[in-house]
């Protein structure tokens, strides 16, 4: 029976359907995938065109085994259609999407279908014999071409289709009965373009899992923020570019004032709220370029890029005004929950490198003179380079 609910689901199902497609199609052209694809795929690439190369060396053989006689007048030719894989292969060997790369990727296919139809003809009943030798181009094509993106793929494929009939129709023609070549091309291209969509998706999948599995291993799971491990390792590269181009950097160590008590009051589940709601109100203070982490529990570090300390300054002062101005959460009773936080600053001398673990450790200490002198303050340290 079909009922209005059934109807439902299969419209949902459908509508879901159309929008993974719509994602896929958009991904697998976007920048960072074919990023991801370029660096996946280089030596792969090198590879299967090394040994593309290879193999056309060794059909020489072949020619031999059907018409010794003729043979000997087609070697260059199979020269001729390895060097061109080679060329392909020197093109693509530092990036594969290179326009150089892009161009042999369609030509060079091309060019040794043109060799091939030619050295049926020479060949004693090649054309008999080589129909079969059509089917390489499909059998390879996808292992090279699923390095492009799918849409320049599919396009190569459909040109090795139509090609040898284009030559055929141009008189460079080996006898080639076109009837059986669109029986053997038939039967092969749909087959190779599914297997080539499904490669396609594999890769998409694993993209797209891996992208999860970057952002999760650098950000906090909670706020959304960067953790402590990435913000370790980005903080040293922003500070050895600032030491390169002089100037100071300054680092914020936020520490959430009396949280254990928020948490003992109101249950942890509120002190979660709590803080994604500070780092929401100390985000609203920061540049897009400033790097915010949370450093532990409670504690959030801020690295400002040259930013001197009466700038830090102003930044923490705003943060820690932003932060006790609006509730962070409510309790069970429809209670609103204020926070207050306190800050301290290190900045280093613009004449001495910026050290990060000693800018942290000063930055901690002048947290504890805040928490000292009352809390719910800001603390600029007197630095390594002020002692
Ligand atoms: P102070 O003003 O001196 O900083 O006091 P405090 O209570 O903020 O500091 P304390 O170090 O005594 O307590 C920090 C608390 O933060 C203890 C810990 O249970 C809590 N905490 C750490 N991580 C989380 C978390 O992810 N969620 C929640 N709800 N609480 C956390
Ligand atoms: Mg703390
Ligand atoms: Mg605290």
């Amino acid at each position: 029976m079909n009922t209005g609910v059934d109807v439902a689901l299969h419209d949902v199902r459908w509508g879901e359907l159309i929008q993974s497609a719509r994602i896929f199609a958009t991904t697998t052209h976007g920048a960072t995938y074919l990023a991801a694809k370029r660096a996946d795929f280089t030596e792969f690439t090198r590879g299967t065109l090394l040994v593309t190369a290879l193999f056309m060396i060794t059909t020489i053989a072949w020619d031999f085994a059907i018409d010794p006689v003729n043979a000997p007048r087609v070697i260059w030719l199979r020269c001729l259609e390895s060097a061109l894989v080679l060329l392909w292969a020197l093109a693509s060997w530092r990036n594969v999407h290179a326009p150089m790369a892009r161009v042999l990727a369609m030509l060079g296919p091309l060019g040794v279908e043109a060799t091939f139809v030619h050295i049926l003809g020479v060949l004693h009943q090649g054309a008999s014999f080589g129909m079969g030798g059509f089917l390489y181009f499909f059998i390879f094509m996808p292992f090279l071409t699923l390095v492009q993106p799918l849409a320049f793929s599919v396009a190569v494929l459909v040109l090795i289709a139509v090609f040898p009939p284009v030559l055929g129709a141009c008189g460079v023609s080996a006898d080639l009965d076109w009837w059986v070549y669109a029986a053997y091309v038939g039967l092969v291209i749909g087959p190779v373009m599914l297997i080539l969509l499904m490669f396609e998706y594999l890769y998409w999948t694993v993209f797209r899992y891996r992208e999860q599995v970057e952002v999760q291993a650098v950000t906090d799971g909670l706020t959304r923020v960067a953790n402590r491990r990435h913000f370790m390792a980005e903080a040293t590269v922003r500070l050895s570019r600032q030491n390169e181009r002089g100037g100071t950097a300054s680092l914020l160590f936020i520490d959430i004032d009396r949280f254990k008590a928020i948490n003992d009051a109101y249950g942890h589940a509120l002190g979660d709220q709590v803080l994604t709601h500070v780092v929401v109100r100390l985000r609203q203070v920061l540049r897009d370029v400033d790097l915010i982490a949370r450093y532990g529990g409670e504690e959030f570090v801020v690295l400002l890029s040259d930013t001197d300390t009466d700038r830090a300054v102003a930044v923490a002062e705003r943060m820690r005004q932003a932060v006790r101005a609006a509730p962070c959460g409510m309790n069970a009773c429809g209670q609103h929950i204020t926070s207050t936080v306190s800050i301290g600053i290190a900045t280093h001398r613009a004449e001495q490198p910026a050290d990060l673990d000693r800018l942290i450790a000063d930055a901690d200490r002048a947290v504890y003179e805040a928490k000292r002198a009352g809390r719910d303050r800001v603390v600029a340290a007197v630095t390594q380079a002020q002692a």
